[in-house]
């Protein structure tokens, strides 16, 4: 019923939809979720509780919108296995599919943010007795009572996703504006330039640079996220122990999908804001909003720490452990076959590339060791560090895979492998030999 009523107008885009998770007490951590929902006895419920920070909680571009809400049932078990998904129309909606009475759930106010401006982000109040209303948003169940979390998780997979490429785009948004940028601009004297007059700043090798960077971790951080999005569809379309490997695939991919590819969509903004020099710390040339924009995403659905704690403890014990060594494996044939290529712009990729596999291989073994001996806070040390290395060893295999299908991008995966892919043996050290210092000095910030 609810998917004949709801569905069709939240796909068009007649409706707009919004995920209510986020409370003052629970962020992250959802376990101390408290929204309420009492069952009515007609098949609806009255849910009752406060919701924080909620995207298009309110606004006025559709008719009507459908709020998805995380609430407990009265004998609900503690923690997230009592956490149920309920939908709350903004608007009740009758059975011809009219809209009805307003329903009791408003926004309490608006956040006044760092950047997306054009998102409104809400305070949403449920259940207030709303206009004199009866106290109590009417919803119905989504799912089974106490399963709300694995419900949410099949739109949290996606949103991830989503957001992963918000990070993609805004870097390619300020790529493409600083190489524009830097072909306008003109300062100072290079000797690539035989023009007249001062030189366009694109011709300084440190603009150069600057800009490869950009360029290349944009194409790293879309070739991660497009994997992603194959191996979900490869799992829709397959069955058996081939759908199994596929969702593995997706499960492994998406931490990835959403924290490297927005970390280095921070990354992409404020090197294109550099590119601008002083005119980029100005609201003008727009450089400035990608940077504010871009701030947001490696924050919600999920910050980027809690996605490397996802990747190392729950994504990496994939398949029993075998399914990452299996992509590296895979990652390992791309860079063989850059060495059978034996074509010259390659230079040292190939060379780049093995020693990164292998540093990833290392620190893989490493963090799957620690967790099945329990010390799991020596290897939660090294999840972040070891979530980018996966993902640049990954960007690189990926680019060399792209460069041999297409010759004319051998000399950005050639400046990815010699100029950017040796951060990975760093990272394999901070992941190896990070833990023990992380928790020494840790123990100084602690006042409480
Ligand atoms: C603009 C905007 C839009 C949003 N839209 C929505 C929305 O539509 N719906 C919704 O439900 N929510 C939304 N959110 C909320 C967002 O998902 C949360 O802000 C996010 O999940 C983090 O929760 P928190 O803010 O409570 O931070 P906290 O959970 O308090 O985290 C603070 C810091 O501690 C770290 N941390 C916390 N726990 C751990 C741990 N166990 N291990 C290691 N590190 C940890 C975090 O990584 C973070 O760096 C939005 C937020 C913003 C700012």
């Amino acid at each position: 019923d609810l998917k004949a009523k709801y569905r069709e107008k939240l796909v068009s885009g007649g409706w707009m939809g919004t995920m209510n998770l986020t409370e003052p007490q629970a962020g992250s951590d959802l376990a101390a979720l408290r929204a309420r929902a009492e069952p009515v006895g007609d098949g609806s419920y009255r849910i009752f509780g406060q919701k924080i920070f909620i995207t298009y909680g309110e606004h006025d571009f559709t008719d009507n919108i459908i709020h998805l809400v995380l609430a407990r049932l009265p004998d609900a078990p503690a923690g997230t296995r009592g956490i149920s998904l309920f939908l709350v129309p903004k608007f009740l909606v009758g059975d011809d599919g009219a809209l009805g009475a307003r329903n009791d759930v408003f926004c309490s106010g608006l956040e006044h943010k760092l950047g997306i401006h054009a998102s409104p982000t809400c305070t949403m109040i449920y259940g207030d007795g709303f206009q004199g209303a009866k106290p109590g948003a009417i919803g119905w169940l989504i799912g089974e009572e106490n399963k709300g979390l694995a419900c949410m998780f099949t739109m949290m997979n996606n949103a991830r996703l989503c957001v992963g490429m918000q990070g993609v785009a805004v870097a390619e948004a300020a790529t493409q504006k600083a190489i524009a940028y830097a072909n306008e601009r003109r300062q100072g004297k290079a000797a690539s330039y035989t023009g007249t007059g001062m030189a366009p700043i694109v011709h300084h090798p440190d603009v150069q640079r600057n800009l490869l960077t950009m360029k290349a971790l944009t194409q790293t951080a879309r070739a991660i996220s497009y994997s992603c999005a194959h191996a979900i569809d490869m799992a829709r379309v397959s069955a058996g122990d081939e759908a199994a490997h596929w969702r593995d695939r997706a499960n492994l991919l998406t931490p990835l999908a959403k924290a490297f590819s927005t970390d280095i969509g921070v990354e992409i903004a404020s090197l294109g804001l550099q590119v601008h020099g002083g005119m980029g710390f100005i609201e003008e040339t727009g450089a400035a909003a990608f940077y504010r924009d871009a701030r947001i995403a490696p924050i919600y659905e999920g910050t980027n720490g809690i996605q490397a704690i996802d990747l190392v403890m729950r994504k990496l014990p994939l398949g029993g452990g075998d399914h990452v060594h299996g992509y590296i494996a895979e990652l390992a044939d791309m860079a063989a076959a850059v060495r059978t290529s034996n074509l010259q712009g390659f230079g040292r990729t190939a060379d780049a590339l093995d020693a990164a596999l292998g540093d990833l291989s290392e620190a893989t073994r490493f963090l799957q060791k620690l967790a099945a001996e329990g010390r799991a806070d020596e290897a939660l040390a090294g999840a972040t560090p070891y979530l980018r290395l996966i993902s640049l060893a990954a960007g690189g295999a990926y680019l060399a895979r792209g460069a041999l299908a297409d010759q004319g991008r051998i000399p950005l995966c050639r400046f990815f492998a010699e100029n950017l892919l040796g951060e990975v043996s760093a990272l394999r050290a901070r992941v190896i030999d990070g833990a023990e210092s992380l928790a020494a000095a840790g123990k100084t910030l602690i006042s409480a």
